[in-house]
């Protein structure tokens, strides 16, 4: 154990004070020689045993005053590899507005291949370019929020600092991306949930404690009426049952809207399952229900269960809408690119109208799902309105077709949510095609800036 000098002093001082002290007695004649030689000896032993074993507490709790700092290139890797694991964008910001430097996060987050680069030519958002430059002048902004629409939503607080160091001379700022979109998307969906379900279920509810009283009054032995009643009272708990199951699923996608799916999926497999579920429905309705598909698998990047929901909601209105005697068609395919797969050369139907819902935000090879039927088809005028939620061209015929109105929205937002795209096609009396694509597994780039709004959102 080392001891410290400082230790040693204490115990010399100590030693020789307690030694003068029995000199002085011996020679004032109040201690006999013999006792005081002994005295001294005990004295020195003792100060020794002291010296060996005591201070140890001391140098514990000393102890962290003597952790030395790191070398400073191992400290500056430390920092580095810190900054690089945050889950949250940062950027070291340069004068002019060059990225000095961005961690993973905000190379995933801005799209960025590497460092280097303009922040104003991928944030382009003034309040934040400005808020960066106050930072570059040695202010501090306050954090700053801005809201994307494009390509899907987004929601973020920028907190722009700058740095006491300087590179060259010149001051750095950091810009920290905090990105509140799952946050913001939450709330507004719990408002719209319950917005939506409180208003869509006042009317079968209204309805429903209307039957009630009947039954519980005039009707009560009327035997006929009773049946009937309770028929209809069961049909609109179908209703309701189907609204809340849909509006959560709705809720459940736009939530995740902003979160590019990952697993691998056989859109021919799932194809093949909604057909096992339908058939029994379509044979009733007197339609005939077939799937056309590859015998090689076709694997896009998606989410198995959202997908389903696509062909289902597609499958089943096609079914729904259409005349007994009439066919539908699943058809899977591998298309070369998402704008032909959604709006091909030539119409599928004669003299049809034609709209993109959803504009496909990705380029390369997909997976493309078209339903086709021979049903009443869907006037020019409606097809701006299809997808929108709780839109239904025949609100007259709502009660037998049964349907609440959210399934094309499901569509359209599984569509966005798989940087997809969708289009509907028809012409009255000549049946509809709906087509929804994905990108194929490993294939998806984004897409090409500006191609996005190049496609219309209006009918043509
Ligand atoms: P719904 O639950 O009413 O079917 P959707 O969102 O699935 O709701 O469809 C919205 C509206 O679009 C429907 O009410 C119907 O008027 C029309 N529609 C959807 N698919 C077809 C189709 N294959 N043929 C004719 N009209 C359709």
């Amino acid at each position: 154990m080392k001891k410290s000098p400082a230790r040693g002093r204490d115990i010399v001082v100590t030693a020789g004070i307690g030694a003068l002290t029995v000199v002085l007695l011996t020679m004032s004649g109040s201690v006999a020689i013999a006792n005081a030689v002994a005295a001294v000896a005990a004295l020195c032993a003792l100060s020794a045993i002291y010296y060996l074993l005591a201070g140890s507490p001391r140098e514990i709790a000393a102890a962290p005053e003597k952790t030395e700092s790191l070398p400073s290139p191992e400290a500056d890797a430390t920092a580095a590899a810190m900054v690089e694991l945050l889950s949250d964008p940062v950027l070291l910001i340069g004068q002019g507005g060059r990225i000095e430097r961005a961690n993973r996060a905000a190379r995933d987050f801005l799209g960025l291949s590497r460092d280097g680069g303009n922040i104003a030519s991928l944030i382009r958002q003034p309040k934040v370019l400005e808020a960066i430059t106050a930072a570059l002048d040695g202010d501090t902004p306050p954090p700053v929020e801005y809201s994307a629409n494009a390509p899907y939503e987004s929601h973020v607080r920028a907190f722009v600092n700058p740095l006491p160091q300087k590179l060259g001379g010149q001051r750095l700022a950091m810009l920290l991306l905090h990105d509140e979109t799952a946050t913001k998307r939450a709330e507004r969906m719990r408002a719209d949930f319950l917005a939506n379900a409180s208003h869509e279920l006042r009317t079968p509810l209204a309805s429903l404690s209307g039957f009630i009283e009947t039954l519980k009054g005039h009707a009560r032995h009327d035997e006929g009426a009773r049946d009937r009643f309770l028929s209809i009272m069961e049909s609109q708990t179908d209703r309701m049952r189907r609204l809340i199951n849909d509006l959560l699923s709705l809720s459940r996608i736009e939530m995740n809207e902003h979160v590019a799916p990952s697993e691998e999926v056989d859109l021919g497999k799932i194809a093949k399952d909604i057909l096992d579920t339908l058939k029994p429905i379509a044979a009733d309705r007197g339609v005939s229900f077939r799937l056309d598909a590859p015998e090689t698998p076709v694997t896009v990047t998606g989410d198995r269960d959202q997908l389903m929901a696509v062909i289902q909601n597609l499958a089943d209105n096609a079914i729904k809408y259409s005349p007994g005697g009439a066919t539908v068609t699943v058809e899977i395919a591998v298309g070369d690119s998402p704008y032909d797969a959604i709006r091909p050369g030539g119409r599928l139907i004669e003299e049809s109208g034609r709209m993109t819902i959803v504009s496909p935000s990705s380029e390369g090879a997909v997976g493309v799902i078209r339903v086709r039927d021979q049903g009443p088809g869907i006037e020019r005028a409606h097809l701006p309105r299809l997808a929108q939620r709780f839109y239904r061209v025949e609100e007259g015929k709502a009660e037998d077709r049964k349907g609440t109105g959210l399934g094309l929205a499901i569509v359209k937002h599984v569509a966005t949510r798989h940087r997809g795209g969708f289009s509907v096609e028809s012409a009255p009396g000549r049946g509809a095609v709906f087509t929804v694509c994905a990108p194929l597994a490993g294939s998806a780039a984004p897409a090409a800036a500006g191609k996005q709004t190049a496609e219309p959102q209006t009918a043509d």
